[in-house]
């Protein structure tokens, strides 16, 4: 993985690829194995391999103290945590979030029949603009569902200002923002509950796993029971519930990861900064900053390209990293809106959302976590900054390239129908 300098060098050109083993964004971090492996031992001697065993216990009370949180429930994953959040809160009728998020955020809805409502987001924090929330409350809302985009925070002032003065519930999806604050306070304090994930992609990871934060103890117990089928004891169902409860073998994985959760933080932050000196005075890309003042857990590196600045499209960008082997992302590309079932429902047709549609086409994120080493970083910014310096003449080669593969397959296809 040297670092390239020049165009030839370029994969999509023929040249050798810069990684031989692929970079991938949000590749798993993992903690000391053979703790792992202890723990594992011992829930396979004690037998007792899910609900709420001892490991789950212990993780929620660890999450809660770590956060500063009343209540943590673990769940299975983040979309049935969200799924039993919306439940346990009574939201019903219309739900106010961001198109600009991962699609399991509209699904937790959608699912039971709530219906998300798309709001369009501030394009310099790209969280969920309280503007456009205010607007677009009707007589059906119920609620709002902010999400910390890349760990950070939504405008929570404002958004709890709203919601208390319409009478909504505030519901965030903080997947992205275990171990972020907020002036100083740890995200997983506010509204009337937040949903982490643990999915295995994120920075801390349990394979699969989510938990619920709450202050409210009725939030909680609601939450509990909805977990687990409704079971208030042996025989005893006293509401409707699913299955969400996280096994122990999950539980195992996050008590050992959250043994290691300074180390996953230390690097994320040190690639960061290396990702940052590298690509930061590039015109017409702009690198996302994390403020300084606040903790953060680093898991993204996001630049947003400004394809009228550079001559080089993002996707464009996207296909020569690939070709090297580096995996980049353009989250959250197209935007929920423009997804199903959303994008054929005649409800969504006249929705606009200019500043998500503008960002979902420039975005690229890069990858990071333990996986990734500083000469990894340098070798992807050498390439990023080599395609963006030759942008105009790697654009017109490659599209006389795809333009002769077009003819040659299209006189392949005329030769195999005159055979016939
Ligand atoms: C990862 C993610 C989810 C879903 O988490 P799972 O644990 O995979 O269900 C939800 N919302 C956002 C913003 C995410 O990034």
């Amino acid at each position: 993985m040297n670092e390239k300098t020049h165009l030839e060098d370029l994969a999509i050109l023929g040249g050798m690829p810069a990684f031989a083993e692929t970079l991938h964004v949000g590749r798993p971090n993992i903690g000391d194995r053979d703790v792992l492996f202890a723990r594992i031992n011992d829930l396979l001697d004690r037998r007792w391999f899910t609900n709420n065993g001892p490991y789950v216990q212990q993780l929620e009370q660890r999450v809660a103290d770590l956060i500063g949180a009343k209540h943590c429930i673990a769940m299975c994953n983040a979309t049935i945590a969200l799924e039993i959040a919306i439940r346990a809160l009574g939201l019903k009728g219309e739900v106010l979030i961001p198109s600009f998020t991962f699609v399991a955020t509209a699904h937790s809805l959608q699912w039971q029949g709530i219906t998300p409502v798309f709001c369009d987001i501030d394009p310099i924090s790209h969280t969920i603009d309280p503007e456009q929330v205010e607007r677009a409350i009707t007589s059906r809302t119920s609620g709002i569902m902010g999400v910390h985009v890349w760990g950070r925070p939504c405008n929570v002032e404002a958004l709890a200002e709203i919601c208390g003065r319409h009478g909504l519930k505030l519901l965030f999806d903080a997947a992205h923002a275990f171990c972020c604050t907020h002036r100083g306070r740890m995200i997983g304090t506010f509204g009337d509950a937040e949903v982490f994930s643990f999915h295995a992609t994120k920075f801390f990871n349990t394979f699969e796993g989510g938990a619920i934060v709450t202050e409210s103890d009725e939030v909680a117990d609601k939450a509990r029971l909805m977990r687990n089928f409704g079971f208030a004891g042996h025989d005893n169902v006293v509401q409707l519930g699913t299955n969400g409860k996280m096994n122990e073998v999950s539980a195992a994985m996050g008590l050992t990861s959250l043994e290691s959760l300074d180390d996953f933080i230390a690097v994320n932050h040190r690639n960061y900064q290396q990702y940052r000196k590298q690509l930061q005075n590039i015109p017409g890309v702009r690198f996302l900053n994390y403020d300084e003042n606040e903790k953060c857990n680093y898991q993204y590196i996001v630049l947003e390209i400004d394809e009228k600045a550079i001559e080089i499209k993002r996707d464009r960008l996207l296909q020569i990293l690939w070709d090297e082997n580096v995996m980049a992302r353009r989250y959250f590309h197209p935007g929920c809106h423009m997804m199903e079932p959303y994008r054929s429902d005649p409800l969504y047709t006249a929705v606009k959302l200019p500043a998500t549609e503008k960002l979902t086409r420039q975005i690229l994120v890069l990858p990071t976590g333990t996986s990734v080493e500083e000469a990894h970083i340098n070798a992807v910014c050498s390439i990023v900054r080599l395609a963006i310096a030759h942008g105009r003449e790697l654009d017109a080669r490659l599209q006389s390239a795809e333009a002769s593969a077009v003819m040659r397959s299209a006189q392949g296809h005329v030769a195999i129908s005159g055979d016939a």
